[in-house]
């Protein structure tokens, strides 16, 4: 890991992305994906050589944001399709 500003390997690790977002928000069943979500969760470091700032995201943190960001995308398919299901339904009911 090197400063992308000056390439000194002097850098500093600052915390996590959101540390704070884990497990109570999601509960027991979501614990995977709060994991998945940990994992994503860019680095960030402080350059001691310079004092630039940096956010640094593993190679299994860009595969768990990967899956998390198709995740997303079936629920909000699933999500719009119910819906869209949902108010042909009630639009049917409510024109017979
Ligand atoms: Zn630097």
């Amino acid at each position: 890991m090197k400063c992308p500003s000056c390439n000194s390997t002097d850098i500093q690790f600052r915390g996590m992305g959101y540390a704070w977002y884990p497990t109570g928000a999601f509960g027991v069943i979501a614990l995977p994906f709060a994991k998945l979500i940990q994992i994503s969760s860019p680095r960030y470091y402080h350059c001691n050589a310079c004092g630039a700032d940096s956010a640094h995201r593993t190679g299994s943190g860009k595969i768990a944001f990967a899956i998390l960001a198709i995740l997303a995308l079936t629920v909000l398919g699933i999500f719009t399709a119910l819906v869209y299901h949902g108010t042909y339904l009630l639009h049917h009911h409510l024109t017979r």
